[in-house]
Order: C-alpha cells, then structure tokens, then sequence
C-alpha cells in the first residue's frame, strides 16, 4: 500500500498529488476550522507582537529582526494562513520571517539518492518515503533521475510511510533489499527499535541517511550573515516534533552561544504567532532563552528512552547536506556492531567523504541558500517557470516540508486576507 486511502492493491502513479486527494483537503479543512475558531487568540497574538514590534523600533529604529523558522512544517503554516502578510497587514514592518534547512528530502545528498536509483535497476528492491520517491538526482543513473522514473524503467520501488512499513513488506519476500532511511531525529528511534528488537530481517538493509537539527541551526546561523551589513538571525522558531525525541534542552546551546531567543513551536497558526510573540518579547527585554510554546507534546529533557536507543545503535558522524557540503557531527551512521544492517556496507557502496563530496545542485538551483536563509524561492530564477511541483528541478521543489513547493502551492499570501478580516487587522 502506497497511501493510507488507497486499497492495498491501488497502483499509485508517479504523479500522484496529494494536495488533490480527498483525505488531505478534508484534514486541511479540519486544521482551518480549528484555526478559525481561535480567532480571539489570534487577535490578541498580533496586539502582543505588534507592542513588542513598537517597543523594538522605539529602541533600534529601522532595524529588521530576522526569525527562522528551521522546519519545513513551520513553514508551511506560515506561508499556507499567510502569517508574513498577516503581520504586515498588522502593520509590523520590523519583523522578517525567514525560512531554515528543516526539509530532510531537500538536504539529502544527491549520491545517496543515485546509488538507491542504481539499486532498484539492479534488481533490489527499494523502499522510499514518498517524497523521497520523486526527488531529482544531479546526474541521470542509466536513464532515471528520481527513484520514480527507475520504478518506470522496471526498477522495484515501493513508497512505505515508515521503516516498520518496510520490514512488514519486505517479510512477505526474500528478495535483496533497502529502505532509503532519510529524516531528522523524529524518524530516528522507529530505525533504531526495530533494529534493536530484532524485527529487521536480513535481506532488507538501512542507508541511514538520518541528520541532526541542532548542528545545523548552529551552521545556519553561522553563515547567514555573509557581508557585515546583512542582518544576522534575531531568533528561532525550534522545530516541535523534533523536539519531542530531542528535547527544548538540545537548544540551549543555539540560545547561549548567538544569544538568541529560541522558542519551541507547535503547528497551528496561533502556535508560530505565539513564538514570534515570545521572540520579540525576550529581544524587548533583552533576554535570550529557551521556551518550549509547544508544552502540550514537548517537554525539557525530551524523550529518553528514544535518546538512549538513538545513542544505542547510532554514532554521530558529519554529514554532507545538498548543495551545503559537510556539517559537523550532524549525521547518524550505524555503530560497528550494527553494521550488518548496512546498505552501503552490504552492497559494497562507498559512502561520502568529504574528499569525494562535489556540490550537487542543478546549475542556478538556489536551494542551498534558500535552505540556509539565504535567499527567498522567488529569488531562484527557475521558480515556477522551468521549476514547479509538477515537474522539479531542485530537491526544494519536491517535498511538503521543501520551501520552494510550500511557496508554490500556496503563494506568498495565504489565506492572510481573509484572516486578517476576520481579527480586525485590515
Ligand atoms: S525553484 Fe527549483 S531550482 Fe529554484 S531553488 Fe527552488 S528547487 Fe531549486
């Protein structure tokens, strides 16, 4: 089964779209009726930033105040209810949202997803999460670019929503097998469970492809402010699920070392509105700290039982991210001991180093620094000519969690103008 609304037997296409599936619209309008009826937290959420706003520019003039959201899911939320527009309809002209690397399927490096290719046309069979399925590689693999058009040319690929998904398939053959293990800490404990409660069989390995957000957020931040006068990162939206497994603790470090304001968000609407809030509070204050927005999943230590089987039967590595190159001591490669479920290892790939490392983005692809919050998708000279959702270019452009098909989907506005009507921002 590719997708949970589909019967077992449902051949998925390629070009399947979840944006058109029933299923989908009927969540999204479950999400928006929620948001909707929250109206009045809404409109005390723009009252508290446009004060903190006031105070800022009472204090530092025209300063803008750049807050990242790292994760793909937050910005989602934000460009899908139009929180950028809603704040300018707001009348906050000092805060600038920007958009961080927290799009697993977009930093995956394109050597990874070539050798999965390689493999499903030599026979093995490949499991992918769906977006996964149909990211471009830099270079074509005997005709396919993506693990979709390998499955085209008779490769076995199988869309899986999880590695658990994968094991109960793959106990239904005995055929050589991979499961293409992308993700951020979140996915990394159902890897490391079923590895270490025996469920793996033998012939299905894992490319662990897992990375780790918060040495990345310190890389990001590093290297935003590329010229003295760019405006550095003022706070960050921490992303919520990952925090569940790592805790509001991993972030510290971030806050301490940049003095930054770090808040722990959820993903309605009002839960990002919340953290912008805190940000611009702690920054009127003077304050640079942790809070966890998100209290109702996230806690402080996190989960420790995921940490302990994480540290288990992973090792933290550095790792190459696309079109990036390689972050410090954030990857997770299998420990010696579990190396036997290895897919490089057990199909005799060699892995990244970073001697063997080239830049893998597509010529004027800008997803590098759109991930790193550099530029804005409509700063890509291909966004939305040669490079839509339809038919990608740069891995950005594929995911759910991607900025660049985020921005395409829903545009710059969202559903702002209509929110902003119903709080009495217009
Ligand atoms: S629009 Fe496409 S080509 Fe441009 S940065 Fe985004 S993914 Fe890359």
């Amino acid at each position: 089964m590719s997708c949970v609304s589909l019967p077992e037997s449902f051949p998925v296409p390629p070009t399947l779209d979840c944006w058109k599936c029933p299923v989908m619209r009927r969540e999204m309008a479950a999400i928006e009726l929620a948001f909707r009826r929250k109206t009045a937290v809404t409109s005390t959420l723009l009252r508290s930033i446009k004060k903190y706003s006031e105070e800022l520019k009472a204090r530092d003039g025209g300063y803008v105040y750049k807050v990242m959201d790292f994760c793909g899911t937050h910005e989602w939320t934000i460009v899908h209810f139009g929180l950028r527009s809603l704040l300018a309809k707001a009348g906050v002209d000092n805060v600038e949202l920007v958009a961080g690397p927290g799009c697993p399927v977009c930093v995956t490096p394109s050597y990874y997803i070539e050798q999965s290719i390689k493999l499903a046309l030599e026979g093995v069979v490949v499991y992918t999460y769906g977006d996964v399925f149909k990211v471009p590689a830099l270079r074509p693999v005997k005709g396919a670019r993506t693990l979709a058009e390998a499955r085209a040319l008779g490769g076995d690929v199988r869309i899986v929503h999880s590695f658990l998904h994968a094991i109960m398939d793959a106990r239904k053959h005995n055929k050589p097998s991979v499961f293409v293990g992308i993700g951020f800490e979140t996915v990394a404990p159902g890897y490391s469970e079923a590895i270490l409660k025996g469920l793996v069989p033998g012939h299905l390995k894992l490319m662990s492809l897992v990375k780790l957000t918060p040495p990345a957020m310190f890389y990001t931040l590093e290297v935003v402010r590329e010229k003295p006068t760019d405006f550095p990162i003022s706070g960050v939206i921490a992303p919520g699920h990952v925090s569940t497994i790592v805790g509001g603790k991993a972030w510290r470090p971030v806050a301490e070392h940049f003095e930054i304001p770090v808040v722990v968000a959820g993903f309605e609407p009002n839960d990002v509105l919340m953290a912008i809030a805190e940000i611009l509070r702690q920054l009127a204050r003077g304050e640079h700290k942790v809070v966890i927005e998100y209290t109702r999943a996230v806690t402080w230590e996190g989960d420790l039982k995921a940490q302990s089987s994480i540290r288990t039967v992973f090792e933290t590595v550095d790792s190459a991210w696309r079109g990036i190159g390689y972050i410090p001591k954030s990857g997770l490669a299998l420990r010696d001991e579990f190396k036997s479920h290895d897919a490089l290892e057990f199909f005799g790939i060699p892995d990244l180093t970073p001697e063997t490392w080239r830049y893998d983005l597509p010529a004027n692809c800008r997803c590098a620094e759109v991930n790193l919050g550099k530029a804005k998708p409509t700063d890509c000279p291909l966004f939305m000519k040669a490079c839509t959702p339809d038919r990608p270019i740069g891995p950005c452009m594929v995911s759910v969690e991607g900025t660049c098909a985020i921005w395409a989907r829903f545009g710059g506005g969202g559903l702002a103008e209509e929110i902003a009507r119903e709080v009495g921002a217009l």
